[in-house]
């Protein structure tokens, strides 16, 4: 039978190309998990994804209601879990101020970090039940988790602290809006939540692989320098980014070369390995890659899981 693989975020970007690439085998039928049903539509049209191969389905990763919601059709529709790749993120660097998810989570890390939290942990027993040969559970991270590049190191720079933030609700009212209590800055938030999406791609591992088979795994898919995250940037920057990515770091990677960078992670029968980390060279092969201290930390990724566990409801 099809593999069947649910990816959120699938409308654009990096998502989009995973799904098309996926489709075109044949050998998938993608679940593009989505909050704007009609943008998702289109897009999976003029990407010429093959019809019999993709079904949208609504989720909006900023409302842990929405999120059971689409378990439950997700339940419903008969499919079985064989892939689950969070995808999905929103990264606001020029906002001044913090917005919030349905249940008052500051924006990036509630939808990044705690809807997929959510998502994740309620379908991992859809996993689990699933006859696939390869069960794979991936989350994208980004290179704010690498300490041996020079991106991730441009400051404002990860930095979890000792949660005190995220302890207290993350709701910007009686606490901070950020994981680490610190003033609201957009891109450290974002970062933030990838970092936490790395650390809880670890936890599954060392939670559940043993037992349950699954492999788990986060990658660097490269700079897409041209995708919808940059939209709220400002228009110098977006003009520039593309260009200085492409000649100057030559970090630069094509929406179609990440999509098929991420469909590796999803299909590629060579990396079952659980609990990487995966990044990809200039000749684009795929490497395991070092994870920053932060972003390997044991200890922090224990705590994270636990803290996330009681603002979603699951503790
Ligand atoms: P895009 O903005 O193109 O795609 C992000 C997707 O997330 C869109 O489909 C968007 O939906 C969706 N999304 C946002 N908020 C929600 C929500 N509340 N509920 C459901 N879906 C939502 O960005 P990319 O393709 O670049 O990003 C994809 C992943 O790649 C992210 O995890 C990002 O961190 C990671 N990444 C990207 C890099 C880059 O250089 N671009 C580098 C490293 C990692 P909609 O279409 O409706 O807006």
């Amino acid at each position: 039978r099809k593999g069947c693989v649910v990816i959120t975020g699938a409308s654009s970007g990096l998502g989009l190309a995973t799904a098309k690439a996926l489709a075109e085998t044949g050998k998938w039928h993608v679940i593009m998990a989505c909050r704007d049903f009609l943008k998702a539509e289109r897009a999976a049209k003029s990407a010429g994804m093959p019809k019999e191969n993709y079904t949208i389905m609504h989720l909006d990763l900023a409302s842990l209601d929405s999120v059971k919601q689409f378990v439950d059709n997700f339940r419903r529709s008969g499919n079985p879990l064989d892939v689950l790749v969070c995808n999905a993120a929103v990264y606001q660097p020029t906002a001044k101020e913090p917005s919030f998810t349905a249940e008052g989570f500051e924006l990036s890390v509630g939808t990044n970090h705690l809807g997929h939290f959510l998502l994740s942990r309620l379908l991992i027993d859809d996993l689990k039940q699933s006859d696939y040969p390869s069960k794979r559970l991936i989350i994208v991270g980004s290179i704010t988790g690498n300490t041996n590049t020079l991106a991730g190191n441009v400051p404002p720079k990860a930095n979890l602290g000792d949660l005190r933030g995220l302890a207290r609700g993350l709701d910007g009212l009686n606490s901070s809006a950020m994981i680490d209590g610190g003033d609201f800055d957009g891109a450290k938030a974002y970062k933030d939540s990838k970092v936490c999406n790395m650390l809880t791609m670890q936890e599954f591992h060392r939670r559940y692989h043993e037992e349950t088979g699954i492999t788990f795994a986060s990658l660097y898919p490269g700079c897409i320098a041209t995708t919808g995250l940059f939209r709220e940037h400002i228009p110098l920057f977006r003009l520039l980014f593309p260009p200085f990515q492409k000649f100057i770091t030559k970090g630069f990677v094509s929406e179609a070369e990440s999509g098929k960078r991420l469909a590796q992670v999803v299909s590629d029968p060579s990396l079952t390995k659980s609990g990487v980390y995966w990044s990809w060279n200039k000749n684009s092969s795929s490497f395991e890659n070092q994870l920053s201290e932060e972003a390997s930390d044991v200890e922090k990724a224990r705590k994270v899981w636990e803290v996330s566990e009681k603002l979603v409801g699951l503790a």
